[in-house]
């Protein structure tokens, strides 16, 4: 089990699109931001309504322009999750957002810096309890000349680290930064240091988790295409967070960002921090004894429970039966592929043995069934595990690959490479 850093808590939200907290005891939430243009009011809206259905607790809009934070005003009152505004250069929109009905600023150190610009937007928010995420960028830090001695110091704290120079310029801005919170006596604070170098973002949140008691906000900036992003990103977010280090996440990819939200949630759920919502699936990567289209299986099984089912039903999906039961441990719901057919387990129990075209279907109707069954009250998921005798691979089962390879064409069988 994880334990998390102990840090302060923040609340971000209202009563109309519910409190989302960050820090303290909640758990590690998920946040996304639109990548559409804010002042396109309708667009927004649909993507905030696409990100929240697909799980984010929080979103957060661009607001370069004017145009963007008097779009606030029409667009919050229409979704349904907290909206964060991304505030770089122009302290005015923090303070347009604030009056808009914002739920959270951030801030960037590294281009809006003046004290009294600061503290104006502290005011504001302190007025209406709404919080503000310090966000250090890797790619916005500025050397100032009034750092310049705290540098020094910190360069030598931080000689032997490979990443020193940034971290020494980074923990430099931020006591900087938070000094004028401090001043303020305002502490709804969250922090963030992003980095597109994986091992760089690791030693910033150590850094900075051992320094300051303030919830933290874990990302790597630019990771890239979801296709590389996911390592670049998933790396560093999950060593921090199976260390305890991190309160709230964003995944960020050069993508649709709904994978930010669906994968930054399996990030919280396989390390246990979050409960989970919907269906687990669990697949083999198949292997020569594969006997059906697993991968097209795979994913088509992998849709239909994402919009059909809302219990967390551990369902696997095995290429075959040899060694499909020891990797389908603990699931509720179990298919075994054999030559061109499936057959189905539901709880250890076996309920159907058939043909390959029939096995999409029949699984989700059994997920369904199980789901109505533990509502019902009649069981519990998890209760029993899948307990199967392997047959002889060879006697029984043969090789699969060459009887798809033998008959493919006459049966229309294909293997389906999903990208
Ligand atoms: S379950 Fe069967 S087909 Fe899948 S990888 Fe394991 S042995 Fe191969």
């Amino acid at each position: 089990m994880v334990v998390r850093r102990p840090t302060r808590k923040v609340m971000v939200g209202d009563a109309a699109h519910g409190f989302v907290g960050i820090g303290g005891d909640s758990p590690v939430s998920v946040q996304s931001m639109t990548a559409g243009y804010t002042y396109e009011i309708d667009k927004c809206i649909a993507e905030i309504h696409k990100l929240a259905a697909a799980g984010a607790d929080m979103v957060r809009v661009a607001v370069p322009e004017k145009k963007d934070t008097a779009a606030l005003k029409e667009i919050i009152p229409q979704v349904s999750v907290p909206i964060i505004a991304d505030v770089h250069f122009h302290f005015q929109r923090a303070l347009e957002a604030i009056d808009a009905g914002i739920h959270k600023i951030r801030l960037n150190p590294g281009n809006i810096s003046d004290r009294a610009q600061v503290k104006e937007v502290i005011q504001a928010c302190k007025a209406k309890k709404i919080p503000i995420r310090i966000g250090v960028n890797e790619g916005s830090i500025i050397e100032r000349k009034d750092k310049q001695k705290r540098m020094k110091e910190l360069g030598g704290v931080f000689s032997d680290n490979k990443h020193g120079h940034f971290l020494a310029i980074m923990v430099a801005k931020l006591e900087e930064y938070l000094d004028i919170f401090r001043e303020e006596d305002f502490h709804d604070i969250v922090i963030s240091a992003k980095s597109i170098d994986p091992l760089l973002v690791i030693a910033a949140y150590e850094e900075i988790s051992k320094r300051f008691d303030y919830p933290l906000h874990l990302g790597v900036t630019h990771a890239g295409p979801k296709e590389t992003g996911t390592i670049r990103s998933v790396v560093p977010l999950g060593h921090l967070l199976a260390s305890g280090i991190g309160d709230t996440i964003r995944i960020s990819y050069a993508n649709d960002p709904v994978y930010e939200v669906q994968d930054g949630l399996e990030l919280c759920y396989v390390l246990g921090l979050r409960t989970r919502i919907g269906a687990e699936l669990i697949a083999c990567p198949t292997c020569g004894r594969i006997q059906v289209d697993l991968f097209k299986l795979v994913q088509d099984v992998r849709k239909r429970l994402m919009n059909e089912i809302k219990m967390p039903i551990k369902v696997a999906v095995m290429g075959c039966i040899v060694n499909g039961p020891g990797e389908a441990e603990g699931a509720d719901v179990a298919i075994f592929a054999g030559d061109r057919k499936g057959i189905i387990y539901v709880q250890g129990e076996k309920v159907a043995n058939i043909p390959e075209e029939e096995i999409l279907d029949r699984l989700l109707f059994e997920c369904r069934e199980l789901e109505a069954k533990v509502l019902r009250g009649e069981t519990k998921l998890g209760d029993k595990k899948v307990d199967i005798l392997p047959p002889d691979p060879i006697g029984e089962l043969g090789s699969g690959w060459e009887k798809i390879q033998s008959e493919k064409s006459g049966r229309g069988m294909s293997l389906t490479v999903v990208k």
